[in-house]
């Protein structure tokens, strides 16, 4: 038989896909299931975006484009990324735009290692499961970075100052942040800048993909820390910011990478849909209040959620400055009902209480000493976190005192 890579079989995935299909075939089956599994907003895209979509067919705009993207969206994307992040000198010749912003994980991280070379990539463990992933299929050194509860869900700088060596080709960052909704302070990117400043062989992917998702201080990119601009890969999009996950639109900024993101591109996608194109010009230069008011959505789940959570028996729950998640802590509530572990808490909320969660296991090894963690998105109606906090909590009752 023709035998498969050792690259295919390294290849992970997204776990929530996995649990997705367990939560269908639960549907399936006529159970009535609470799901809080999906990132992406449940919002349409907003009105103005949907008609220059449609705007764009009728006007026959939907061949090839430039593999970097068409002028239009790159002059837009630049001048977004420099309004947003205090005015950096972003210039559309530095932008690229993908099929999403997660196509770039890749294009990076095959960018600045080589295979088999122990290159080595440190990435934020909990974190979105695709870092580790193609680090490993593209045959360089995963090397994560523990995030910890009592500093809010981000890691210690001198952990960092550790972890470099002169094989450290990359460090992923990812503010807000997914699983936790946790953010990196300024002062925080400011010491990691001081870290790097003396390790100048690193570059940074700074996934700012839940950028516009911040409750509270303006949004900090360490790209505008002096000194980091050309060594900072800014990644942000259209999926979480105007609702847009499926039109798939992502895009970055890197003076000296975006020609070989462009070369990338045009040896895998070619370009990226040009209707959607057309349509994240709208989404960035037309009326932003479709984007605020989902903002304003978010921070009132988030609230919610929250004081919810923490009336729940055995739960205890961070207030996330960012994105659509929350972490809580779920350690003392598998100790009541007897689960070994979230994973286990998990499957039983699934299948006992209809309540759809991912575990802290999806996102990666549990970082030792932390507990037991489950994400919630809360991209969800009102009702469905009213709802589904109140089945989580009667739950967890009435299994301790079966355990009692
Ligand atoms: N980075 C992070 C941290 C994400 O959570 C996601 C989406 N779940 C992405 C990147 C990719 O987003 P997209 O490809 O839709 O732009």
């Amino acid at each position: 038989m023709p035998e498969i890579s050792r690259r295919a079989r390294s290849l992970g995935t997204e776990n929530a896909f996995v649990v997705l299909a367990e939560v269908n075939e639960l549907a399936r089956q006529g159970k009535d299931i609470i799901s809080f599994c999906i990132g992406q907003p449940d919002f349409p895209a907003p009105q103005n975006v949907q008609e220059a979509a449609i705007r764009a067919i009728r006007e026959g705009k939907h061949g090839y484009t430039p593999s970097a993207g068409i002028d239009e969206l790159r002059e837009a994307a630049a001048g977004y990324l420099s309004r947003t992040r205090g005015g950096l000198p972003i210039r559309p010749a530095d932008v690229v735009v993908a099929a999403g912003a997660k196509p770039f994980i890749a294009y990076a991280i095959l960018s600045v290692t080589d295979h088999g070379a122990g290159d080595e990539v440190i990435y934020p463990n909990p974190g979105f499961p695709i870092y580790e992933s193609q680090i490993l299929a593209s045959g360089a050194r995963p090397v994560p970075i523990h995030l910890h509860e009592a500093r809010g869900f981000s890691f210690d700088p001198d952990e960092l100052e550790r972890l470099i060596t002169p094989r450290t080709r990359l460090l992923i960052l990812n503010y807000p942040h997914n699983p936790t909704g946790g953010l990196l302070s300024r002062r925080e990117l400011e010491q990691i800048a001081a870290i790097l400043k003396r390790h100048p062989q690193v570059w940074v992917y700074a996934d700012e993909i839940y950028s516009r998702l911040v409750y509270g201080e303006a949004f900090f990119s360490i790209a505008q820390v002096p000194g980091m601009l050309e060594r900072t890969i800014i990644s942000d999009g259209a999926s979480k910011t105007w609702a847009m996950t499926g039109w798939r639109i992502g895009f970055t900024a890197n003076p000296l990478l975006a020609p070989l993101f462009t070369r990338w591109i045009t040896n895998t996608e070619s370009c990226a849909s040009q209707i959607s194109q057309w349509a994240a010009v709208e989404a960035i230069n037309g009326p932003q209040d479709a984007a605020e008011s989902m903002k304003a959505s978010f921070l009132a789940r988030r609230d919610l959620i929250v004081r919810l959570l923490n009336e729940v028996p055995g739960v205890s729950c961070l207030v996330p400055g960012g994105a659509f998640y929350v972490w809580p802590n779920v350690t003392e509530a598998c100790r009541m009902i007897g689960a070994a572990d979230s994973e286990q808490f998990r499957k039983r909320l699934l299948n006992e209480a209809g309540v759809a969660l991912l575990a802290d296991i999806h996102f990666g090894m549990r970082v030792p000493g932390e507990g037991q963690h489950v994400r919630f998105s809360y991209a969800a109606s009102k009702e469905a976190i009213e709802k589904g906090v109140a089945r989580m909590a009667a739950f967890i009752r009435k299994n301790t005192q079966k355990a009692a």
